[in-house]
């Protein structure tokens, strides 16, 4: 059977958005990120971190460091008894003085290609899944993919959630933050087997 997954931004959502961090010492996860990635693997949902770094097309960091960076948060978790199952991210940026990133992708959100890789990778139903993240282009990818999205109000949420009423478009909830977004998940779960 397919797995069900919950796609977490990084930045804004799992920790602050300090622009471009490069080095772990400037990742700053927000205290509750812990619990909630917790409760996604209990609930057996996979944790999948889909995150737009264009700061390396940017010649901002190197891959090497984002790398380690994203290898030193899992531990992080880890040592808080929580499991990221993978990390996705998207390098590119279409005006990079580097040739190997520089690119039209479609991989950076709004487009799909994370996501669809994870599915394919991870054996993932996306319509059963559900996107985490701060920014419009995280809950255009939730639409895109045909899973449900989630605004969390941290990071560039207040400025997103304005920017979607505009556009019209509404996610499948506001969230305060991260671990309140997961309890509605949960929440609504609990319902679906009830039925
Ligand atoms: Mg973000
Ligand atoms: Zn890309």
């Amino acid at each position: 059977m397919k797995k069900r997954a919950v796609f977490l931004d990084r930045d804004g959502t799992i920790n602050e958005d300090v622009g471009y961090p490069d080095s772990f010492e400037r990742i700053k996860i927000y205290p509750y990120s812990y619990e909630a990635v917790m409760k996604i693997n209990k609930a057996d949902f996979l944790a999948v971190v889909i995150t737009n770094q264009s700061g390396v097309g940017r010649g901002l960091i190197k891959e090497e460091v984002l790398n380690e960076i994203h290898e030193r948060m899992k531990e992080a978790f880890q040592k808080k008894s929580a499991r990221i199952d993978q990390v996705y991210y998207c390098p590119h940026y279409s005006k990079s003085s580097i040739p190997e990133y520089r690119k039209e992708c479609l991989c950076r959100k709004p487009h799909p290609g994370m996501a669809l890789k994870a599915a394919e990778e991870l054996d993932i139903d996306l319509p059963e899944s559900y996107i985490i993240g701060d920014k419009v282009e995280d809950i255009l990818l939730g639409i895109n993919i045909k899973a449900t999205p989630v605004l969390v109000l941290t990071g560039f949420g207040k400025h997103a959630r304005s920017r979607l009423k505009e556009m019209k478009i509404e996610p499948g909830f506001v969230a305060k933050n991260l671990l309140d977004a997961v309890n509605w998940i949960l929440k609504k779960k609990e319902k679906e087997t009830a039925v």
